[in-house]
């Protein structure tokens, strides 16, 4: 019987206490101890000579104490000791703080190792409060994240023997191992605790690595390909092409394809759980209302949820616009309803007199109750959290459920990041779209960059400036939009109507000038990067972007975004001092692409993929060993092995599985708490 799952107190020199201690540390079993990996190492492996030390490196030397130990006392609790140390090369002074029991237990003319640092500000060579070992301790020793009470010495004497006992089945299948050259678990464990060497190290974390992500990965593929829930909400005539007619454009194919593959996920009895991924400008409102259109001729009510009561108002009018004749009803709810309206509209969504509910995260408050809410879209998902994205999900019984994200990620940290929805891609813009020109410029360029803004200006379109921040830090060179805002009004653009938007206006203040802007009013805005998401002035076409290298390639593809909407060619100019290294190299890539899986991708290797997963709640659980920005590499192969092996044995039913499904079935319990 295996002791993995033992409770941590009940192992050698673990009391109640220390037990405690564990807990907390997320040490609750045997096998967490065991999976417990030092979080560095040090390096007792390599002595170096005394000849050979090099100020500022950290060194370990294996001397003999040649002198006594010299005590002397500084101040209150600052006593310093002092000897020499030898070996065939030269003489090292060592210093060590306060430790007495330490200095009384060195002997004159015996062998230690010293590990630490050579000082560099130091005429003779000298290492300040080293850590001295017996020489048997020459390796490469493990260091554990400690908490107060356990210390990391602790953690090595309770791994150790734990080694030497049961450490479980290898969850890797034999098949898996041999294919991407892996060791096995044993060899990995006693290795990442223990290292034999650096090389054995490097197996050991890389077969750990691969396994941590593999299981992950093998984890959502099963969880996605499990069988959804029931739903009464089937579609049983598909309305899309009757909506197209009310079109004034003809969808293109791959806004057709996430239609049918979004209608063909409703028909089927089991609740759609999809993300459409569609670059900025790729049309997703219209794949939205026409999902919506054939859920109502069906019987069924939808919602359409916005982050931004700006953003939910210019759905609001898309649907207006195409719905107006077709005897369907709509609303509009935001924060900003009035009382006696929302009164209304919530009777209305109670009895089901309305078909299509558009809105902000007020839809989702407690108080709205639908009839027969059939199907959730959320547009611009990465601005809610899952947790809001449930609630709205939670109104229905079962209702299908539809994100709309224009921030298109990287294929690799796709399955990562969506875990269980399935995916459709919107990669074709509308016909007619012209190419938007992008250029990086120095603020020296910025008098002929306002001549080139005034020239279109002049041509009756309208034009963003964008900054990175609203107030200036005396610290900061960076453009305020705020004191940009005044300076160009009465100065360089006095003659032209300037507006300014930020993040700290409130949202009345926001949609007023959104408005104008919008009809014409305000012709040029200037703006922090509240405008980034879903907002759509076709006249717009003109964008300048201060300080670029402030932003990430994504944000500034969604910026780009903003523009080229209409048939009026579009240019985008990136202003940036910083003219090498890589950020130059990322301002390069926006410039020359606008493909945003490029950019994308492009993001992901200069940045890494924080971008990509900080700003949302993925509800992931913690990886204990792989690290997503250096192990991408890894996260690609032990996916493709993830998918291999499921494709040839889909339910995990051979022998050399059993303990994988284990593992797996233990990552949903851990899925479901987060
Ligand atoms: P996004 O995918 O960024 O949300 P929108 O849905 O805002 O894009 O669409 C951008 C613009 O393209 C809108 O003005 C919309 O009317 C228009 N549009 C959408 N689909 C088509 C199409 N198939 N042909 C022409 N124009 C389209
Ligand atoms: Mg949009």
């Amino acid at each position: 019987m295996s002791n993995l799952n033992t409770d941590i107190r009940f192992l050698k020199g673990v009391g109640e206490k220390r037990a405690e201690k564990l807990y907390s540390m997320g040490i609750d079993t045997f096998g967490a101890l065991l999976r417990f990996y030092p979080r560095a190492y040090q390096d007792l492996s390599k002595i170096t000579k005394i000849f050979d030390c090099v100020r500022g490196e950290k060194v370990c030397v294996k001397a003999k104490v040649t002198t006594p130990v010299k005590e002397q006392y500084i101040r209150q609790n600052m006593t310093v000791y002092r000897f020499d140390v030898s070996d065939d090369s030269g003489v090292l002074s060592v210093t060590v703080f306060n430790n007495k029991f330490l200095a009384n237990s060195l002997k004159v003319d015996r062998e230690y190792l010293f590990y630490g640092k050579i000082s560099e500000n130091s005429f003779s060579l000298s290492m300040s409060s080293p850590e001295i070992l017996g020489t048997s301790a020459m390796g490469i020793r493990p260091v554990y994240s400690t908490a107060s009470g356990i210390t990391s010495k602790m953690i090595e004497k309770m791994v150790k023997p734990l080694l030497l006992g049961d450490i479980g089945e290898d969850t890797l299948p034999l098949s898996v191992r041999e294919s991407y050259k892996l060791c096995d678990l044993k060899t990995a464990l006693l290795n990442i605790h223990f290292p034999k060497s650096t090389e054995a190290l490097q197996v050991a974390k890389r077969r750990l690595v691969f396994e941590e992500l593999f299981i992950l990965q093998t984890g959502l593929m099963l969880l996605k390909g499990k069988k959804k829930a029931n739903t009464d909400f089937i579609v049983k005539y598909d309305f899309s092409s009757e909506f197209q007619n009310l079109l004034p454009f003809k969808m293109t194919n791959a806004q057709t394809t996430a239609i049918n593959d979004c209608i063909k996920d409703m028909s089927s009895g089991r609740a759609m759980n999809r993300l459409i991924e569609g670059d900025v400008g790729s049309g997703k409102t219209a794949v939205a209302v026409s999902l919506m259109y054939t859920m109502a001729k069906n019987g069924f009510q939808s919602v359409l949820m916005a982050p931004t009561e700006i953003l939910a108002e210019q759905h609001f009018k898309t649907v207006s616009g195409l719905l107006e004749n077709s005897g369907l009803n709509y609303c509009l709810l935001t924060g900003s309803t009035t009382k006696s309206n929302k009164e209304k509209i919530k009777l209305a969504l109670k009895n089901g007199d309305i078909d299509i509910a558009i809105g902000t995260h007020a839809l989702i408050s407690d108080d709205v109750e639908f009839n027969n809410l059939g199907l959730v879209i959320t547009d611009e998902q990465h601005r809610f959290g899952v947790g809001q994205r449930a609630k709205l999900a939670g109104k229905g019984e079962k209702p299908h459920t539809l994100v709309m994200s224009a921030t298109p990620i990287p294929r690799t940290l796709g399955l990562i990041i969506y875990g269980d929805l399935d995916i459709s891609i919107i990669n074709e813009y509308p016909k007619g779209r012209q190419q938007i020109e992008s250029y990086l410029v120095t603020s020296k360029l910025r008098q002929r960059v306002y001549g080139y803004i005034k020239k279109h200006l002049d041509e009756g379109r309208q034009g963003y400036i964008v900054c990175p921040l609203v107030e200036e830090s005396e610290d900061t060179p960076l453009i305020s939009a705020e004191r940009y805002y005044n300076s160009l009004k009465s100065g360089k653009f006095k003659d032209y109507r300037v507006g300014l938007l930020h993040g700290k206006m409130n949202s009345k203040e926001k949609e007023t000038v959104m408005h104008k802007f919008k009809d014409g009013e305000i012709q040029l805005l200037i703006c922090t990067t509240v405008i980034e998401v879903g907002i759509d002035v076709p006249n717009a076409t003109i964008m300048v972007i201060e300080n670029a290298e402030r932003f990430g390639l994504s944000q500034l593809h969604q910026l780009r975004g903003r523009i080229g909407r209409g048939s009026f060619k579009s240019t985008c100019i990136f202003i940036s001092d910083l003219t090498s290294g890589s950020t130059a190299e990322r301002l390069n890539v926006i410039k020359s692409s606008t493909d945003g899986f490029k950019i994308a991708d492009e993001d992901l290797k200069l940045r890494g993929p924080g971008d990509f997963l900080g700003n949302r709640q993925h509800g992931l659980p913690q990886l204990k060993i792989a690290d997503i920005s250096s192990d991408i590499d890894i996260l690609r192969l032990s996916g493709m092995a993830a998918a291999n092996l499921l494709e040839k044995d889909p339910k995990l039913k051979a022998e050399d599985c059993i303990p994988l499904r284990k593992e797996i079935i233990s990552l949903y319990i851990k899925l479901n708490e987060n």
